[in-house]
């Protein structure tokens, strides 16, 4: 069975009478041991994507409109919130780009990770939460854990703050993990071993990783399958290998270009893609990436392109012009 299934999820920014789309039609799976990367670059959707799985939107601003969000079989849309909530810290956990948005400032980190075992897991003593709690920080590369259980969250850098809250999400082993841009403020050598921990999790206990970035590199040594998202919708999915070796999406292959590769001198400039993502307001018709694509044809300007093969575009499956 999948872990997660969505289907046709549509998220709205509602202000009044007037709804702005920001997610369109986003359909996702993963099963037990898989790592799906998100990819795409900032406004297309990503986080907005990882917040409605976690029943963390920011309503009534930003709410879910349409589709179907399926958890271990079990529908989410139809939980009520407590039971929601249930499922965060323990079956479901996200870690976040910005760790602040997770701790609570006012209380030590210790006892807010404690508080997780005692909601989630009441039989364990005391003294082994401790115990799993000290080697969870050791296992994020915390140095003295057992000092830092008694610090606040302004007492630690961003980097322990970081490395703080993967420790929170990883400590009871969830069934999903939704991880959005989780290193990007730790160094290399911290990157490298958080990374390692998520694959472990992964492999050793089968949790369900959506890894959420803008580093396709990442994904290269991380995920299984990567979906790729633009202007609020997956415009391509393919298994990593596929991404990689032969993508199809014209957007796929603008941010593959701007990878740096090791085989390219160090004065070979980078190709970056024209122009920016489209506001969700930005009245466009048609495929909403053919402002940026120099494959554009007169079809893509008035017809959004189906998904067909692992593809959304014109240029792929039966809807050429
Ligand atoms: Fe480019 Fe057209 Fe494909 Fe959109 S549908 S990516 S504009 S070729």
């Amino acid at each position: 069975m999948s872990v997660l299934e969505i289907e046709a999820l549509s998220v709205d920014a509602v202000d009044g009478t007037q709804a702005v789309p920001l997610l369109r039609g986003v359909d996702l799976t993963l099963s037990p041991g898989e790592t799906l990367g998100l990819a795409g670059e900032s406004g297309s959707g990503k986080t907005l994507t990882g917040l409605a799985i976690m029943g963390l939107l920011p309503q009534p601003a930003v709410r879910m409109t349409q589709g179907t969000l399926r958890f271990q079989g079990q529908s989410l849309t139809t939980l009520s919130p407590k039971a929601r909530q249930q499922l965060r810290g323990s079956a479901m956990a996200m870690i976040f780009q910005e760790p602040m948005t997770a701790l609570n400032p006012v209380q030590r980190v210790g006892s807010q990770l404690a508080e997780l075992y005692q909601i989630h897991r009441p039989n364990l003593s005391s003294s082994t939460i401790r115990q799993e709690l000290i080697q969870g920080l050791a296992n994020v590369g915390v140095s003295e854990p057992e000092r830092r259980l008694t610090s606040y969250p302004h007492e630690l850098s961003g980097g322990l703050r970081q490395r703080m809250m993967i420790a929170m999400a990883l400590a009871l082993k969830p069934r999903l993990l939704i991880c959005d841009e989780p290193t990007t403020a730790l160094d290399v050598t911290i990157q490298a071993q958080v990374l390692d921990l998520i694959r472990t999790l992964s492999r050793e206990i089968g949790t369900a990783v959506l890894f959420i970035t803008h580093d396709l590199g990442v994904l290269a040594e991380l995920a299984d399958r990567v979906a790729v998202m633009y202007a609020g919708r997956i415009v391509e999915e393919q298994s990593v290998w596929d991404i990689f070796a032969s993508p199809k999406h014209p957007y796929t292959q603008g941010l593959l270009r701007s990878i740096p590769r090791l085989d390219q001198s160090a004065q070979t400039r980078l190709a970056i893609i024209p122009g920016q993502v489209p506001q969700p307001t930005e009245p466009l018709s048609g495929c909403r990436f053919h402002p940026r694509c120099d494959q554009a044809t007169a079809l893509c300007r008035h017809t959004q392109p189906r998904m067909i093969d692992g593809a959304a575009c014109h240029l792929f499956g039966e809807q050429t012009c």
